[in-house]
Parts: structure tokens; sequence; C-alpha cells
């Protein structure tokens, strides 16, 4: 043998593409992704070994690239367990779909759909029409669109009704709802000018009718959802800003961010204004989101006087911000639960976890924690828990709700709460006081929950 034969060390061994592309182990990926997909990434696979100054086999290669390839095919929009105890998690897609939609969603996604089209008349319809009568049903207005969002609703109706003119706010209701919606920002996109009235605390009726001069278009309230003022305060009602605004010949327009449409009183929940009860109160428009407390999908209601709601639908904004028929689909079967409000917190997910017992809560715990403290090992001690969930997106930032979960402590807590993400369902939790908390409130299917969970590679 030559002495440089022996001088070649084994990490210089590596396989040919080809000859890994031939090997047993990537006959599997080839037929999953194909051959240009597992070329590419035995490619970044041998490259990898080689950088790392390791040698291959073209059965190791194989295996790489095909655990590239599958790792990539992971969709990104993918499923989690929300143990974060906040049941309406922006960041998680907020509410869960009732399977009614669901099923209306995937039907429309299958088949033309009567989206814009008359059936009795065979002549062209308008989208709104399927949840027109609906809407006005459940929240006594004469009229009603959909948007892509609530912020979309808030900014339609204000361009509509306000551009070129000046809008009327009380500066304790200037509102920032995260990401950049921040109520001066929309204003100021709207076209219309902001007037602030009263002061951060105070605001009083003579504020508002002081301020209502020639250019005015309309008054504003904002309902403070996600935050509330407490101490020396001084809040105008809408009804009587909307009293205001009709005795000078002016539309009010309501905000009320979460709108529900029930009265969450009989869910154990503080009460959250609702919708039938802004447009009683003299609201000519009132805006509202589709996928917050209404547990339906991304969508934003403008209900109210018909003439308004018709000005808002010839403003060309409306085009570019209206929804999908999948969207409209899902939220027509959505409205419909509400005709049956016994049946609601049975069919409507965002209401059954909303109003889910506590002692249910507490005995999923109890189940899940000896067979989660298994798969973690002596490294971490798993405890049950009181907790409290709340119910997200900025809806009764207040209400607590009384809920229950697992502490876990030990370390390394960050690599684990890391090692929960990477599992194939990822489980999110929250880092509380030098624990992770599995809030249970959200955690309806336990086999399926452990199953997963007995996958997990501890850090
Ligand atoms: C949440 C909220 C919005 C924005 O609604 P999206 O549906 O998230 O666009 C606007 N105004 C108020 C008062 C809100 O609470």
């Amino acid at each position: 043998m030559a002495p440089e034969d022996t001088g070649i060390s084994p990490r210089r061994r590596l396989p040919s593409v080809d000859e890994a592309l031939k090997a047993p182990e990537a006959s599997a990926a080839l037929a999953k992704h194909g051959r240009t997909a597992l070329v590419d990434a035995l490619r970044a696979s041998i490259a990898e070994f080689r950088a790392k100054g390791e040698g291959a086999s073209a059965a190791d290669a194989a295996n790489a690239a095909s655990a590239l390839l599958d790792k990539a095919d992971r969709p990104r929009l993918r499923a989690v367990y929300n143990l974060t105890g906040t049941v309406l998690h922006t960041n998680l897609g907020r509410a869960l779909l009732a399977e009614a939609a669901i099923d209306a969603a995937a039907n429309a996604m299958r088949s033309a759909v009567a989206l814009e089209y008359d059936l009795a008349t065979g002549k062209r319809g308008e989208r709104d029409d399927i949840v027109r009568e609906l809407l006005c049903k459940l929240t006594g207005a004469e009229d009603a669109t959909v948007v892509n969002n609530n912020a979309a609703a808030v900014l339609l109706s204000l361009n509509a009704i306000g551009a070129g003119k000046e809008t009327i706010v009380s500066r304790g209701e200037l509102i920032e709802i995260g990401g950049a919606f921040r109520m001066p920002d929309i204003m100021a996109r709207a076209g219309t000018t902001l007037v602030e009235i009263g002061t951060t605390n105070r605001t009083h009726a003579k504020d508002y009718a002081g301020a209502i001069g020639e250019r005015t278009a309309l008054l504003m309230k904002v309902h403070t959802s996600n935050y509330r003022i407490q101490g020396f305060v001084k809040e105008v009602s809408p009804r009587e800003v909307a009293e205001i605004a009709h005795a000078r010949g002016l539309p009010m327009l309501n905000d009320l961010g979460s709108g529900t449409l029930i009265d969450l009183d009989g869910y154990g929940l503080a009460h959250e204004p609702t919708v039938a009860e802004a447009v009683a109160e003299g609201a000519d428009l009132v805006t509202f989101s589709g996928d917050k407390l209404l547990g339906g999908p991304q969508t934003g209601f403008i209900v109210g006087k018909k003439a308004l709601i018709e000005k808002i639908n010839r403003n060309p904004m409306k085009r570019a911000l209206r929804v999908d028929k999948m969207r409209l689909a899902a939220l027509e079967a959505t409205l419909r639960l509400y005709l049956n409000p016994e049946k609601l917190a049975e069919r409507l997910p965002t209401m059954r976890l909303i109003a889910r017992p506590v002692a249910e809560i507490e005995a999923v715990a109890a189940r899940i924690a000896g067979p989660i403290g298994n798969v973690l090992g002596p490294r971490f001690a798993v405890t049950p828990i009181v907790c409290e969930s709340q119910v997200g997106s900025g809806a009764m930032p207040l209400s607590v709700l009384k809920s229950a979960g697992l502490a876990i402590k030990g370390r390394p807590l960050d690599a684990l709460a890391a090692a929960l993400r990477e599992l194939p369902v990822p489980v999110i939790g929250r880092l509380d006081d030098g624990a992770l908390v599995l809030d249970c409130r959200c955690l309806e299917d336990e086999p399926a929950f452990l199953s997963n969970f007995a996958k997990l590679a501890l850090p």
C-alpha cells in the first residue's frame, strides 16, 4: 500500500451524489420529493459532511438528505397546542372555528358557490347578502357590511364618512391595539382630521358639544377593550354621545373592538357591551371583529344605519377590503350558531373554552401530570397548579378566568420550552416565575396530546 493511501483519513471518504442517489435509503425520498429536490438535498448534505470533516457512506448521505427534505417540507403554518392560557391568542390565530364553520369553508373551497349570484332571480347578487340578514337579526341594526378585519372596518368607516372633515374623539380613547393599529394613525390614513377632546382621564359632554363645528363629520366612541383607566375618571356614555351628535345632525360611530353578540354575564364573565346594546344606544355605525369573542374567522363588521352603510359600500376601499368565499362561508355558519344560544357553549369553541368549568380543567391537569412527568424524567419536577387564563385579543383585560395546569421546574427551562416547540405538534406554554406553565384550559384531546408529547427530544 502506498504511503499516500494510508494518509487519506476516513473523513475524506464521501459518496458522490450519484452513488447516494442509488442507495436504497434514498428511494422513499425520491418517490416523495422527486429527483430535482433530492439531488439538491444530497449536495447540501454531502457538503455539510465535508465542512464538518466527517466521512459518510452513501446511506448516510441519503438519510441526511431525506431528513433535510422532510424538515423543509413541514408547513410553516403548523397546528400547535395553545397552552398559554390565552384563549384568543392573536399570535396563535385567535378563534378556533366551530365544526359547522370548518365544513362550510371546506365546501366553499371545493365548489363553485353562489357568492355574488342571486339564486332566486338568476341575476348578479352581492356578497354581503350572505350574512346581512343574520347580522341585522343578531344586532338589531338596519344594515350591515363585512370587511377583512375590524381595523379595516374602522378605516373604511372613517374614510367613507369623515374624509376631508373632522372626527371628534376623547383623549381617553385614543387606543393602540398592537401592531400598528393606533387610532390617530388610522384617522390620518382615513383622511379625516382627528379632533381630540377632554383629557386622558376625564371627558365631559360639554367637551363633545363644544368641539362640534362646520367641519365636523362624526363623533366617535372607542371601546377601550384592552385597558381600563381607573380612579378619577369621567367618560361620556355612548348613548349620550349619540344624542349630542344627533342634536347637531351628525352620525356617531362606536368602535366596539371585540363586540360580543350575546351577554357574557351568563358565562361567568364581566359584562362586555353587546353589539345589540351599542345599536340600541343610538350609534349610527358599530364596528367589531369576527375572530375575537364572536369566535369566527378573521373579519370585521360595520353595522348600522342603511344610508351610511350604503355610502360605505360605494367607497372604492370596500372592494380592496372585502373577504373571500371561504371566510364568508365560515362566517355565515358561525353566525347561524348564535340563533340557538342555548347550544352555543357546546358548538362554538371560543365559548366552550372560555366557559370551561375549572373542575374539568383541574381533572385534565391531574390526569396528564404523571405521563408528562415520566417523559420529562428526574431532571424536571411537574406539579399540578391552579392558575389564571385570560380571554385575550384585548378582550376584557381585567377579567381573569380561574384555570389549572402544570408547572414544570428544572434546568434548563429555556431549552425545554424550545424542545416542546420542536415536537411534531409544537406545545406552547408560558414562562412564569421560574416555571414553564402549561395551562390546560385549551387542551381537549388528551390522548393525542400525550402521544405527541412522548416524542419529546429532551435537551
Ligand atoms: C381589536 C380591536 C380593533 C382591531 O380589530 P382587528 O379585528 O384585530 O383588526 C380595533 N378596535 C378595537 C377597539 C379593538 O379592540
